[in-house]
């Protein structure tokens, strides 16, 4: 089943005012109409087409998970907890610079720099944290421009949008990071091409973070602002479990919130997200939980594959096995997540035959709703 041909009128009914906007910046850009402000896309006037791609791209219209993953994969939507995969490591940048600047092992960085190196790709797009700590996307075309994305901002951001701004004509080999519903958005313009931006085939490499949840660029800005004393910030963080803190740091001095604090500042939206590893993107990276300064990879198609090949034979990354015990750590987050999303989805639509966006057969809702991953 494809997605119903709707356009912004519809989005903004059933995404935006419904409280399912992810802010990932798929329909914003290309549009005149759909504009980012604080987190919220908003609408500046009526379009009078009946189909928009605005619609088509949102993660949060309709999306046939067996669809998406024979599209990426050739393969459909399996049981596997962390979806399609080549193999599952651990890595971290052997670059000083990176590893100074990295969330933890500066892999993502590292691998960014690489691809470019390589030609891979000719352009990055990526996020970076401005000296007002916001969070802004835009396009690194050197190793230089790279590593001033580095480090994450947790902060919900339109990455998307700076991909439907580059002009359609610059034929250009691109790279993306982005977080799960980032990299959905991206799959879904690979099912369907874009006509007025970049061709989608010119994205060489899809990046994507693990995430729980992102945080709210209004409302969490704001407590930030209020809490610390935000331009002399160097960095923010959340510790993987059982930390349950979110730190922000000036230089080595830490101040720390509750996890439970910080949780109402979520995006909403999250809450309907099954996605905790990015799917559907070549290379997965997250943090490794009892092991600071290292990244867990998660390798899944051969394009991811044969770049982590290079960065290990040109010794741009260190990389080892992931200990068991952390696999099954993984495996029963990233299932967590796919539970809670599920039971939130049938609590708000009244039945498990009606997921409000999701398209998943009904033996995978009862295998992730069974799941042990809910403790
Ligand atoms: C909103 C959010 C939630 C996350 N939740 C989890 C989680 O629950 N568990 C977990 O293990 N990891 C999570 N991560 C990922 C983690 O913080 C690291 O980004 C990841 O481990 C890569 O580490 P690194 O050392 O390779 O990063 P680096 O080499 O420092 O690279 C970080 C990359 O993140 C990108 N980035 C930074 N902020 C954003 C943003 N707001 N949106 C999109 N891209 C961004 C930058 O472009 C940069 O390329 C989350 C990240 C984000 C942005």
């Amino acid at each position: 089943m494809a997605v119903e041909a709707k356009g912004s009128r519809e989005l903004f009914k059933e995404v935006i005012e419904a409280g399912l906007c992810t802010y990932c910046g798929a329909c914003s850009g290309g549009c005149p109409y759909l504009v980012p402000y604080k987190g919220k896309i908003a609408l500046l006037d009526n379009c009078t087409r009946d189909e928009g791609q605005c619609y088509g791209y949102c993660p949060r219209t309709f999306l046939d998970m067996s669809a998406i993953s024979q599209q990426v994969f050739g393969v459909p939507y399996g049981e596997d907890e962390l979806g399609t995969v080549k193999e599952v490591m651990i890595a971290r940048s052997t670059g000083k610079r990176i590893k100074e600047k990295g969330q933890y092992g500066g892999t993502v960085t590292a691998l960014m720099s690489l691809a470019l190196a390589e030609g891979l790709i000719d352009g990055a797009i990526l996020t970076r944290t401005g000296k007002d700590k916001a969070a802004s996307a835009y396009l690194a075309n050197s190793a230089a421009e790279v590593l001033q994305g580095a480090g994450s901002n947790y902060l919900a951001c339109p990455v998307l949008e700076t991909y439907n701004r580059t002009p359609k004509d610059s034929h250009r080999k691109l790279g993306i990071v982005g977080v799960p519903c980032q990299v959905i958005a991206l799959s879904k313009m690979k099912q369907k091409p874009p006509e007025n931006r970049p061709d989608i085939g010119d994205v060489k490499l899809v990046v994507g973070l693990f995430c729980t949840w992102a945080l709210s660029p209004d409302g969490f800005y704001k407590f930030l602002k209020e809490n610390v004393d935000l331009p002399k910030v160097t960095r923010f963080d959340i510790p993987p479990p059982p930390a349950k803190r979110f730190d922000a740091y000036i230089g080595t001095e830490r101040k720390s919130f509750p996890l439970e604090q910080i949780r109402q500042h979520t995006m909403p939206t999250c809450a309907y997200c099954l996605d905790m590893t990015a799917e559907f993107a070549d290379i997965s990276v997250g943090s490794v939980e009892g092991l600071e300064g290292w990244n867990t990879v998660i390798v899944r198609t051969r394009t991811g594959a044969e770049l982590m090949e290079t960065a290990k034979k040109k010794k741009k990354l260190e990389i080892d096995k992931l200990p068991a015990q952390n696999l099954a750590h993984l495996k029963e987050a990233s299932l967590l997540k796919k539970k809670r999303a599920l039971t939130e989805i049938i609590k708000r639509s009244g039945s498990k035959n009606k997921l409000l966006y999701l398209g998943l057969s009904p033996r995978l809702v009862d295998k992730f709703l069974n799941g042990q991953g809910g403790k």
